[in-house]
């Protein structure tokens, strides 16, 4: 690996010796020399390796990029499966299995089952699946990976639902915390009598959530990684978002014209289109509105506000940006006023 290194970006410019590149894993990225210029400050700012794990910051990234790297990111072996199997691919899966009837009405059931129900226990999940004829996708539920478990002294397997998306969060011995780093609630696992159900406790300052509940793993199963990372996480915002718009007076519909942007809104006669953009990295969002040219204005999720001026200040011709809150007050004011 050393040598790759050397190779790419010259002799002298970064760690030159094996260990000094196990080391370099544990600073900042943008610490080693051939990374002073980096374009993505997120990664200058990241550190690859703690306690001998990949950091989820830079899983977030990887999967970022993973869709244009394609087919070379699909044999390294050493990243998570998820970063594997390419956003495009899986998103028009799921779209394929979820439009399979042509109704928009079915594709919007479907996706919102997915989005609301990315984990449980699987007899209850099928029952609902028919009767809310809810279409899933290729992947349908796995068993629950096993570092999303925590195992108790019995050797009894228990899950955790992500606050924020409800999928299993990781374990990793007795921390707990949502794969997906802008869902940003960690936990620990309090030491508790032997056969009773584990408990968390928050250990991190951010804003007060509901502490998530300890569910048995037996019988229980998850959506597959790429479907969560790729349309259950990105659909906690946009349900979130459609929910607190859905009011008398305000005419809401999620992800119109075949999916081509998220929400469209319609308050007397204003007229307003969504499209909410979760990414790491502004630079990927950045060439993404570039190839794709977004007909809605851009939505940046309750997560992702900070990006605002960034982004204005690389601001594309015809592309209109602001943030949930921003969109959300702009909304509810037009329906308080047309209330009179
Ligand atoms: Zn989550």
């Amino acid at each position: 690996m050393t040598g790759v290194l050397m190779a790419a970006h010259g002799p002298g410019r970064g760690p030159s010796t094996p260990s000094e590149l196990a080391k370099a894993l544990h600073r900042r990225l943008g610490d080693l020399p051939f990374l002073q210029d980096c374009p993505e400050a997120e990664a200058a700012e990241m550190i690859l390796l703690e306690n001998g794990q990949l950091t989820a910051a830079v899983y977030d990234l990887a999967c970022e990029y993973s869709a244009p790297l394609g087919e070379t990111i699909g044999r390294a072996a050493w990243l998570p499966t998820w970063t594997r199997m390419r956003a495009d691919q899986i998103r028009q899966e799921a779209y394929a299995a979820m439009t399979a009837t042509g109704r928009q009405e079915d594709y919007v059931a479907s996706r919102k089952f997915l989005i609301e129900h990315p984990a449980g226990q699987f007899d209850a999940l099928r029952e609902q699946l028919s009767s809310e004829g809810a279409k899933l996708a290729p992947y349908g539920y796995e068993k629950i990976p096993e570092d999303q478990l925590h195992r108790d002294r019995n050797s009894e397997a228990w899950w955790f639902p992500c606050p924020v998306c409800r999928w299993p969060m990781a374990v990793a011995a007795d921390r707990v915390r949502c794969r997906y780093r802008p869902h940003s609630a960690s936990y620990r696992i309090r030491r508790k009598p032997v056969g009773t159900r584990p408990v968390l406790d928050r250990i991190d300052t951010g804003p007060r959530i509901a502490t998530p509940k300890a569910a048995p793993a037996a019988g229980a199963r998850c959506v597959n990684a790429g479907v969560w990372r790729f349309v259950v996480v990105p659909g906690a915002a946009e349900l979130r978002l459609y929910r607190v718009l859905d009011k008398p007076g305000i005419d809401v519909e999620l992800w119109p014209e075949a999916d081509s942007y998220d929400l469209h809104v319609k308050v007397g006669e204003h007229e307003y289109r969504a499209d909410l953009k979760e990414y790491q990295s502004i630079g990927r969002l950045v060439d993404h509105l570039a190839a794709t040219r977004p007909t809605a204005e851009v939505v940046l999720p309750v997560t992702h506000e900070h990006q605002l001026s960034a982004l204005e200040r690389a601001v594309l011709p015809g592309v209109r940006v602001t943030t949930e809150t921003r969109f959300r007050t702009r909304i509810l004011n037009l329906r308080r006023r047309a209330n009179g």
